[in-house]
């Protein structure tokens, strides 16, 4: 395989889509030198059958705004690799979805979830909805109207879709009592749901919880206490909110969070209490985070991104390319020592390179968020035998697997002078996993 052809024709097939492009590109490269090492792979169009997802469903939403107008918007859903399980991955509810961005997530959660140890494929769906400044009655009927296409694809042994950007608690809810209805089952279909109908302890918690485990275990390598330590933390939703209450419960110091508008530059430190009010503030009053600058008298930067600042450890937990190589520069000259991503591939190609270039730490978040997908895993098993298992006993699972996704990176990831390359030793673990069991399938 050469990597540089393979990126040529995906380019000259698929021209309008840059993020799918650079999330295989990254992959490709980091496997190149293992795979050359496997003819069979080779001669069986491995890479070629990875690049493509099994199948794409779009389709049209219509759906009746308060106002009796009637709106449409485009629904997805990519089924990219069911080797190892049913299709997994959450729905994103954004105005900037579109084939590109489904279709880099679904590629990563393939990989991703083969990471987690768990039985899980890979998908991602979504539709270009904005959820932003609607009623609750309207994003009830969205994800209704959404769900009357999405349901025939699903099924707790097909396809389990999840959360994601502008997905959460009260999107999953409306949409498992939709399938529901259709599907005339009580089955675990989707994943994050309420704790009252099959939902999981720690779910909601378990990106920003297993991104801190994940990073824990990096620190440990280096000798280094997480106590005392400045964060950089990014976003203000479910990952961003309980990477901070996991930080907060460990004595480091969150002292920026971000929505889409700006961020806010808090020197004293978010605490547990300034977090509930950002908790409430985010997720049942829906307001904006220059609200918290107005609040506690701090910071607000309109427009601007969190890593112009300084802080030991950088926690990218918004979106995907969010911090650019000029950025990664600042923080690497400021004394940034480690960037674990809880969003998917926040930080450019560029960025990358300058965080390994120096050396720090690095954790892609594949690796590191990897925690969200996990615990979904643990909620589909928890549905599949009708019990439910506690807060410990979850939360300690969580651990143990990010420990492991931890030590498989440094099976594959570590360089002859001791410097892990995290993004290498996730995607071929990642990726080993999936193509053995692609090859002992046949040709499908
Ligand atoms: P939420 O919708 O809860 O929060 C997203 C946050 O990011 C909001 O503060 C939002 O601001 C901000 N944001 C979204 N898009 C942009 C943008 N284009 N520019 C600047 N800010 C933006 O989503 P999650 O916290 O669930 O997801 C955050 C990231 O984590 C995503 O990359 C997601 O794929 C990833 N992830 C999530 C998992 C989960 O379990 N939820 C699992 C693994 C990864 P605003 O309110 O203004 O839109």
């Amino acid at each position: 395989m050469k990597v540089q052809a393979v990126v040529d024709d995906l380019v000259r097939r698929f021209p309008h889509e840059p993020e799918y492009i650079q999330a295989v590109s990254e992959v490709l490269e980091s496997i190149e030198e293992v795979y050359n090492r496997h003819p069979e792979f080779d001669k069986a169009g491995l890479v070629e059958r990875l690049c493509i997802p099994d199948r794409i469903f779009t389709f049209r939403v219509t759906w009746v705004d308060d106002k009796g107008k009637v709106n449409v918007n485009m629904g997805y859903r990519i089924q990219h690799s069911n080797a190892i399980g049913p299709y997994k991955g959450g729905i994103r509810f954004h105005a900037s979805v579109n084939p590109s961005i489904l279709k880099f997530l679904a590629f990563e959660q393939t990989f991703k979830n083969a990471l987690t140890t768990l039985p899980m494929g890979g998908g991602k769906g979504g539709t270009d909805f904005s959820p932003r400044g609607k009623s609750s009655a309207e994003v009830m009927r969205f994800c209704q109207a959404f769900v009357l296409e999405l349901w025939k694809h699903i099924g707790p042994d097909t396809d389990v879709p999840a959360g994601d950007i502008g997905v959460g608690g009260r999107e999953i809810g409306y949409m498992f009592g939709m399938y529901k209805k259709l599907a005339k089952e009580f089955t675990g279909t989707f994943t994050g749901k309420g704790l009252e109908f099959g939902g999981s302890l720690i779910r909601p918690e378990a990106t920003g919880y297993g991104n801190i485990y994940f990073l824990l275990e990096m620190l440990k390598l280096r000798g280094i206490d997480i106590k005392g330590k400045k964060c950089l933390v990014s976003g203000s939703g479910n990952v961003a909110q309980y990477t901070c209450e996991k930080l907060i419960e460990l004595g480091a110091i969150p002292v920026t969070l971000s929505d889409s508008d700006g961020y806010i530059y808090d020197p004293d430190g978010i605490t547990r209490e300034k977090l509930d009010y950002v908790m409430e503030l985010k997720n049942v009053e829906r307001g904006r985070i220059h609200e918290y600058a107005e609040k506690y008298g701090c910071k607000y930067v309109a427009g601007g991104r969190v890593w112009a600042e300084i802080g030991d450890i950088a926690l990218p937990s918004a979106t995907q390319n969010e911090l650019n190589g000029d950025a990664a520069k600042h923080l690497v000259s400021t004394g940034c020592i480690a960037v674990s991503e809880g969003a998917n591939m926040p930080s450019t190609p560029e960025a990358i390179e300058v965080f390994q270039k120096a050396k720090i730490l690095y954790a892609p978040g594949k690796a590191a968020n990897a925690g969200g997908v996990a615990t979904s895993g643990l909620e589909m098993t928890q549905n599949s035998i009708r019990l439910s298992w506690s807060h410990d006993e979850v939360d300690d699972k969580l651990k143990q697997i990010m420990t492991d996704i931890h030590a498989q990176c440094v099976k594959y990831g570590t360089e002859p002078d001791g410097y892990i390359n995290y993004v290498k030793g996730a995607n071929i673990a990642g990726f080993m996993k999936v193509a053995k069991a692609i090859m002992a399938q046949g040709t499908v």
